[in-house]
């Protein structure tokens, strides 16, 4: 029992949102479901647990992801090895297909929530984060492709985000990506001892990925890299053409990365991503593609499907750089009250103003008026309820305006006429 009062923290990496942030978390994701209604996505909730074969062979043996950064553990109870969910791709698709759910109609989904990677916590990283993420199940492209990318384009506008770009390429198909790998592996190979402990690993696994360094004095060796877009046949180019094709028809500014090629394996023809240089080492703010073979590798009819996921903590921290965020009130009236007959009155007043809609808290704790006034203020209500015994024994409250200079600050209300009196008030516009 020796540590039984020593102060826990949370896990490194794993955030608390608190409070004072949370409200802007709220703010984005209503804003976020909103946009997803408007363009017909309806969310599928699949859980944070999986069984650890479903990313193996989802995302790929030699990706980061599988490589080093699950949270896995085999449960104690069965054996069985089980990961918490580094992404959300593998498990709606395995949803789809347990369920069936593109058997009739391709379907638009979409989860929002935790994932889990075990990487180096640093400003953008974390070890649990949050996405959103978006799939189109069944639908074959391009045309499908390019709405996701105007879909997100919305989305940064209406954050009023203007400093970030698209980037995007083409993968292609799996027969065009041997022949390039082919090459590529012939080219890594003059590279050999140049190559960091990854690469080296990578080189004969999966060479594509050797591309994905994130290390600086390797860029040069990946830029003269032969380029998978130069492997590309007649029915790629099409897809691709028709991508760049209906974005410049939308006049969506964008840039061809041929090395650009995403950290999962299951992804094939069209890839993007959206960039920014506002947040530092961390710049990529969604990421997202075509993945033709998932579908089937995870067991379902052959299917075709297209999807991205936000990060939102780099989302959110885009969206709030320099603006000034005005905190978000805890509620429109704080009830304040004297005495025992005050404190039960004040009980069923609240209620009454709840039932008309308005947010109340009701004070609870030091029984002083001034530091009942005090925790009024705070909570950035509109007014203050006051119930002491004067007023009860007149059936009024003291009503308090503290955000507003009211041409009475403060003033007896009949209690049958609160409702009425606070609702007319809060409708009329703040004369500051
Ligand atoms: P990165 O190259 O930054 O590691 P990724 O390619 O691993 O990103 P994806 O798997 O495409 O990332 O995930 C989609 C989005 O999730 C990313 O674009 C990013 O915004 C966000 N993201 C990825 N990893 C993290 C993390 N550890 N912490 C916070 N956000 C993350
Ligand atoms: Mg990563």
């Amino acid at each position: 029992m020796a540590d039984t009062f020593q102060k826990l923290s949370a896990i490194r990496g794993m955030n608390d949102i608190l409070p004072g942030d949370s409200a802007q978390w709220d703010k984005l994701e209503a804003l976020v479901r909103d946009w997803l209604r408007s363009y017909g996505y309806r969310s599928l909730r699949t859980p944070v647990l999986e069984h650890t074969r479903l990313f193996t062979r989802g995302i790929g043996e030699v990706t980061d992801i599988v490589e080093k950064e699950m949270y896995s553990f085999t449960d104690s109870l069965n054996g069985e090895s089980l990961t918490m969910r580094p992404e959300f791709t593998a498990g709606m698709v395995r949803a789809t297909v347990e369920h069936n759910l593109i058997y009739e109609r391709p379907q638009r989904v979409f989860a929002i929530g935790p994932v889990f990677r075990h990487e180096r916590p640093q400003r953008g990283r974390y070890r649990q984060f949050h996405q959103i993420d978006v799939e189109a199940l069944g639908f074959a492209g391009p045309d499908i492709d390019v709405e996701l990318i105007l879909m997100l384009a919305r989305l940064w506008r209406t954050l009023g985000l203007t400093d970030i770009r698209l980037e995007i390429n083409s993968l292609g198909s799996a027969d065009e990506r041997l022949a390039h790998r082919q090459a590529l592996i012939t080219y890594l190979e003059g590279f050999q001892d140049q190559l960091d402990e990854d690469g080296k690993r990578r080189l004969y696994t999966n060479p594509l990925r050797v591309l994905d360094t994130k290390n600086p004095a390797l860029q040069t060796m990946a830029d003269g890299a032969p380029r998978l877009l130069d492997f590309l046949g007649p029915e790629s180019l099409a897809h691709f053409d028709g991508v760049k094709q209906r974005l410049d028809d939308a006049g969506v500014a964008y840039r061809i990365n041929p090395r650009l090629v995403r950290g999962l394996d299951y992804y094939n023809l069209t890839v993007f991503e959206w960039v920014t240089d506002r947040l530092g080492a961390q710049g990529t703010v969604c990421g997202g593609g075509r993945y033709d073979g998932l579908i089937q590798l995870l067991g379902g009819k052959p299917a075709p499907a297209v999807g991205f996921a936000i990060g939102m903590e780099r989302l959110l921290d885009l969206w709030t750089q320099g603006a000034t965020i005005e905190p978000t009130p805890e509620c429109d009236v704080y009830v304040i009250h004297q005495g025992e007959a005050g404190a039960r009155r004040a009980a069923a007043v609240a209620e009454t103003l709840r039932d008309a809609g308005l947010d109340v808290i009701l004070h609870a704790g030091s029984p002083s008026f001034k530091s009942q006034m005090k925790r009024a203020d705070a909570s950035g209500a509109e007014f203050a309820v006051i119930l002491g015994d004067d007023e009860i024994a007149a059936d009024e409250a003291s009503l308090k305006a503290l955000r507003r200079e009211a041409a009475v600050n403060q003033r007896r209300v009949p209690l049958a006429a609160l409702v009425d009196v606070i609702i007319a008030e809060l409708s009329q516009t703040d004369p500051d």
